[in-house]
């Protein structure tokens, strides 16, 4: 298939700044800089500074962010986790991983946790909150969840893997918690050049446990402290982001945009159910890792729109955690998840993406509907269907 519209422009990452990126890399690389290095020490400053926390440890991938947090405060085999039902397989692993269980709730509307469901699933052995901001929209409630989690003694974790940058009442993502979790994936808002993840957090003992826990649990000295692992961010990358953090702000901003113009030309569409749109006065300050969006008939739109040369996404191929039965995620009342699954749909909302390139996604969008319209109208009244289609103006039978 020769795509006229990528969901995603991994080239573009690289030469966008092919320039810079040469430079950077040499710069580095010269220097004999590849593991424990200045970069690193300043993309940790850096992304604290721009998160709002005190303290950022960069490792090699927001799963061993997820799996470290977990581990330094203690999970142990039996205790409960509690996180979202559309959440990546990350999330859970990590869990598994360190002998823990998964419990997942339920989505609300924002298709992120649905906070009222929480409470009752709280058990003597749960340990942990697990919130996902999945899309790049922080969990609605939050301050709710940071309630139930004091009144249980409960830690609040973060998986703010797609949410980078995004707040909630002002607040930014992955300080809610006690830690919050990132990925640099490529794919990912903010992507380096391969693997790379951070953990951000206030809490100084945490900060430390963890630098010492991603290098085989030793301090500066080499003095082993404790059992550790190899968690290490490389400079190559940590150089890479502080370079691609500064221009990040530009590039959420475009993001909300492409946004805004989906929700624009869209919104009217009744076979949609839209993102909320970005708006300055909303308590939600949107980054739009993903715009996910319910269609109906989507297997057929998505058969449409690739037909047309653009290439859509479904979130983690399609299916939601506990629909693949070797995971073993069963006896959850996962309504919401089932029905959004059923509809789920993700169009391309990356920043190298132009207008007329989501104008023209948003045109093959309507044109589908506008073609099952008109193959409804002629199933119900057959020829005379056929005049009645062909004496209104096409965007007369946009279902609206
Ligand atoms: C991408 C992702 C992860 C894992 O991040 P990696 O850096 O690839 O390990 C975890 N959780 C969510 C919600 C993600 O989207």
């Amino acid at each position: 298939m020769a795509w006229k519209i990528r969901y995603f422009d991994y080239p573009m990452q690289f030469n966008a700044y092919r320039k810079d990126h040469l430079r950077i890399i040499d710069q580095t690389l010269s220097k004999g800089e590849f593991v424990e290095g200045k970069s690193l020490r300043e993309f940790e400053e850096n992304l604290a500074r721009f998160i709002g926390a005190k303290y950022a440890i960069g490792v090699g991938n927001c799963t061993e962010a997820l799996l470290l947090s977990l581990y330094a405060i203690g999970i142990s085999p039996g205790d409960e986790v509690i996180t979202s039902s559309h959440a990546f397989v990350a999330t859970v692993e990590v869990i598994r991983f360190l002998g823990g269980r998964p419990v997942l709730v339920d989505i609300a509307s924002d298709h992120n946790m649905n906070v009222d469901l929480v409470e009752p699933m709280i058990t003597a052995k749960t340990k942990v909150l697990l919130p996902v901001h999945l899309n790049g929209r922080v969990c609605d409630g939050m301050e709710r969840l940071v309630e139930i989690a004091r009144k249980h003694s409960l830690v609040i974790i973060e998986d703010a893997a797609q949410a980078i940058g995004a707040r909630y009442k002002g607040r930014s993502c992955g300080t809610f918690g006690l830690a919050g979790c990132f990925s640099f994936y490529p794919g990912k808002l903010l992507g380096a050049f391969g693997d790379a993840g951070a953990v951000v957090t206030n809490d100084r003992g945490l900060a430390e446990r963890l630098k010492a826990m991603r290098d085989h649990g030793r301090s500066h000295d080499g003095k082993v402290m404790f059992w550790g692992l190899n968690c290490r961010m490389d400079c190559l990358h940590a150089a890479i982001l502080n370079f691609k953090l500064e221009r990040f702000p530009h590039w959420i901003e475009r993001r909300r945009e492409i946004a805004k113009l989906y929700h624009k030309r869209l919104s009217k569409l009744s076979g949609l159910t839209l993102p909320p749109p970005p708006d300055q006065r909303s308590d939600h300050y949107d980054v739009f890792q993903n715009y996910e969006l319910e269609a109906e008939t989507r297997d057929e739109l998505i058969c449409h729109l690739n037909s047309k040369g653009i290439e859509v996404g479904l979130p983690w191929g399609g299916k939601a955690l506990h629909q693949f039965p070797i995971l073993g995620l069963k006896g959850f009342k996962l309504k919401a998840t089932e029905e959004l699954f059923k509809n789920v749909l993700m169009l391309p909302i990356h920043n190298g993406l132009k207008d007329e390139d989501v104008e023209y996604v948003a045109r093959s969008i309507k044109e589908f509907y506008r073609i099952k319209t008109q193959d409804k109208i002629l199933a119900r009244y057959g020829d005379a269907g056929r005049e009645n289609i062909s004496r209104r103006a096409p965007e007369a039978l946009l279902p609206i």
